[in-house]
């Protein structure tokens, strides 16, 4: 079967993989990121960055089933494709000890047996001790099978294991699609693809290729990035990623020191405390072009100083990014029609465990949909 698959991101590449190594005839069709988000007149992705939390400890059994499920063929991935994406140093969950967050992380590391070490805020102290916490902090450490990965690196890996099983990469942007007797047209500039079925992977662009068909949330994230020398990478060398689960629902998340293309090193943080939902297309492309929001960073900024009062920073810089919600916090993963399917909704999460989300929208495509990924799913909840 020939199946085409818009979206040249995270959940779209992987989902290519799995139907190229399945011997089906793919085509994976997308842009590359833009050299400068300023002046692009296209659509943008959510995986342009060196840093994603990679764990199998999760809130919901749902994701932490698919992050492992995922981290566990990384290795492979990166040998079968000799792009090194993942850094196993481990990720912290941390929160004030009887809240909802970090008590829901203990009872999933505990049903669905991942080792993990409990600290107080005692042992944390002594542990990590590049971190202040509050006093009331507990925290759960999966040091194995946890740390981070590089997406860009990631989609490139997909990219390469996609035209090693004979599958067809085509870098651009998608401008409409039609449903015909015999399949579906696909419609680039200035070409015309024809396929069996369809897969849409665009993120949050998705919308935009299905006239709104989908209740998705696309929110505006504004990320931080802390630039340190040498002597800091040096003495930060054992930090771990870590995700702090405050009382309120706030959820930041900081990335070890972590070498960027630019040859400089930096922490990332994130973790916007309101939604700015972008309800169009050109909001969205707006958004990326204008940068990030000098307020977040404000935010962030004070938040890494309460966290790491001894960081020696360089230098801050704000990036833009969108998170794509849906309403039951799963992604939707279905069949829209005899031939075309959607693999969309990371919620925030959907680096870690694209892998597997690919592979879902792999099985979706061929007509095998999971009832609680489909759309039926997300419009009742
Ligand atoms: C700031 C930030 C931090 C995050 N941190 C983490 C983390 O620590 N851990 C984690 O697991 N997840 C994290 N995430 C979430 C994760 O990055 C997303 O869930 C993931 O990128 C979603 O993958 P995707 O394939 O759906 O979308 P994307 O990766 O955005 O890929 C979609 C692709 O579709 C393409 N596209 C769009 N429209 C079209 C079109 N018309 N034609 C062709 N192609 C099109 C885009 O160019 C893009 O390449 C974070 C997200 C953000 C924004």
């Amino acid at each position: 079967m020939r199946i085409a698959v818009i979206g040249r991101g995270l959940i779209g590449s992987a989902a290519a993989r799995h139907l190229a190594e399945a011997g089906h005839e793919v085509v994976l069709i997308g842009p590359g990121e833009p050299a400068d988000y300023a002046t692009h007149s296209g659509v943008f992705g959510s995986h342009y960055d060196e840093g994603r939390i990679t764990r199998g400890l999760d809130r919901m059994p749902f994701w932490s089933a698919v992050s492992r499920a995922s981290i566990a063929r990384y290795r492979a991935l990166e040998a079968a494709t000799q792009v090194p994406f993942y850094s196993e140093v481990g990720t912290l969950m941390a929160g004030p000890e009887g809240t909802a967050g970090v008590s829901d992380v203990g009872d999933v590391a505990q049903q669905s047996g991942i080792t993990c070490e409990r600290f107080d805020r005692a042992s944390l102290a002594a542990r990590f001790p590049f971190f202040d916490f509050p006093s009331d902090t507990i925290g759960y450490f999966e040091a194995q099978n946890a740390g981070y990965i590089s997406p860009r690196n990631l989609v490139r890996a997909q990219g390469i294991a996609v035209e090693a099983a004979g599958g067809q990469i085509v870098d651009a942007e998608v401008t409409g699609f039609e449903e015909i007797a015999s399949g579906v047209t696909i419609d680039v500039a200035g070409d015309r693809f024809k396929a069996d079925r369809v897969l849409i992977a665009a993120g949050g662009f998705t919308n935009g290729l299905l006239g709104d068909a989908l209740p998705l949330k696309v929110y505006a994230r504004t990320v931080a990035l802390f630039e340190i020398d040498t002597a800091e990478a040096t003495r930060l060398a054992a930090q771990p990623s870590l995700i702090y689960l405050g009382p309120n629902g706030e959820d930041p998340y900081l990335l070890p020191p972590i070498r960027y293309p630019d040859g400089r090193t930096y922490l990332k943080l994130g973790g916007d405390v309101v939604d700015r939902d972008l309800t169009t297309q050109e909001a969205r492309q707006n958004w990326f072009r204008a940068g990030g929001s000098v307020e977040v960073g404000v935010m962030l900024t004070d938040h890494i100083r309460a966290r790491m009062p001894e960081l020696e920073i360089r230098s801050t810089h704000i990036r833009p990014c969108v998170t794509t919600y849906t309403p039951t916090d799963l992604p939707i993963i279905d069949l829209l029609s005899g031939r075309v399917a959607v693999a969309v909704g990371g919620n925030g999460k959907g680096a870690k465990n694209s892998d597997e989300l690919g592979r879902l929208g792999a099985e979706a495509v061929l007509g095998d949909v999971r009832p609680d990924l489909a759309l039926a799913a997300s419009m009742v909840a």
